[in-house]
């Protein structure tokens, strides 16, 4: 089915179905280095476009398309249809004044090189397995003096399972410590292909309300759950992270239940997530804004620590990531 023509912005195509790739190959949005949020040590974070969650509060957004787009700032825009006169595709034109897309668009990025207002820019690259380990070891010294290691983040890297495999075993062969940033609403099949390759898997918890989990995410936690059981039974190395939500999970009942489950597996602590609303402006680039994500409060001081009292009590201590 055809989609409509969207106002402003490019490339929704990749949203539902990744471009066509081989094996060796994938979607990245960003590789980060000197990343020190991700994992123990200094690391390298390889950011994969394509989830399958929607969380309202995610700070990537633009890693929901699975594949390249080119996102639009319209009040950067001059109107000079430069990015129109570019596209080979057809894919752009003006209607009364106002840019619009068409699904023919295929993210190349052409139209974001001639955009000389910088209103346009493209997001997402596809990239192959060596081009990608060839950045990863240019911080071997790095890793090996701070204990660090290449992570794999997204998006969910774990959707596109041969390749994140490949990768991470091409960085195991290197000797280089693997961590893989998860919301883990994947096939256990997947967990169970990349599990000889992974030192850590950081592993969100949500929600535990089933229904809850389904409004705020859009899918059900009771695959993430089951995932989070198999690995701890099999011997994995887990770090258990839950994004504070104000007013979205962190009530006490929510956070009776975490803790329950954390406990069950032998597991005394969590790493909490505050809520940050840096993501508002890449949302009004992707033509998304939200008065949902823009209603969300930021946790307070005083928040942190009645969060962090309440688990406490519950025996779960917490870690906050800045
Ligand atoms: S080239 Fe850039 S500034 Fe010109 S119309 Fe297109 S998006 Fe706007
Ligand atoms: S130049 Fe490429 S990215 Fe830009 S509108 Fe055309 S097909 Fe899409």
């Amino acid at each position: 089915m055809l989609r409509a023509p969207v106002a402003g912005m490019l490339k929704m195509c990749g949203e539902e179905g990744a471009p066509s790739l081989r094996s060796e190959q994938g979607v990245v949005f960003d590789i980060q280095r000197f990343s020190i949020h991700d994992g123990p040590g200094i690391r390298t974070t390889v950011f994969l476009m394509g989830c399958n969650l929607r969380c309202e509060w995610c700070q990537n957004p633009e890693s929901f398309l699975a594949g390249p787009t080119v996102i639009f700032d319209e009040q950067a825009c001059t109107g000079c249809r430069q990015c129109a006169a570019t596209c080979e595709h057809g894919a752009v034109w003006f209607n009364k004044g106002k840019r619009v897309v068409a699904p023919s668009c295929i993210g190349c990025g052409r139209c974001a090189a001639t955009c000389r207002s910088n209103a346009l820019e493209k997001v997402g690259d596809v990239q192959n397995v060596d081009a990608i380990i060839a950045e990863v070891l240019e911080d071997v010294p790095f890793y090996n003096n701070s204990g660090g290691g290449m992570t794999l983040s997204g998006g969910e890297p774990l959707l596109r399972v041969e390749f994140a495999t490949t990768l991470l075993q091409r960085a195991k062969s290197h000797g280089i410590h693997t961590c893989v940033e998860t919301a883990g609403a994947v096939l256990t099949e997947t967990f169970t292909a990349v599990m000889p390759y992974v030192d850590l898997f950081y592993l969100d918890l949500k929600h535990m309300d089933e229904k809850v989990h389904v409004s705020l995410t859009g899918k059900s936690n009771q695959q993430i759950l089951a995932n989070a059981d198999m690995l701890i039974r099999q011997g994995a190395a887990v770090e258990f992270r839950m994004p504070l939500i104000p007013e979205r999970n962190d009530h006490p009942e929510n956070l009776d239940r975490i803790a329950a489950f954390l406990r069950d597996h032998g597991v005394h602590q969590l790493r909490l997530l505050p809520y940050r609303p840096y993501y508002l402006d890449k949302l009004r680039k992707l033509g998304r804004s939200s008065t949902t994500a823009s209603s969300i409060g930021t946790p307070t001081p005083a928040d942190l620590d009645r969060v962090r009292s309440h688990l406490l009590r519950q025996r779960i201590s917490t870690v906050v990531d800045a």
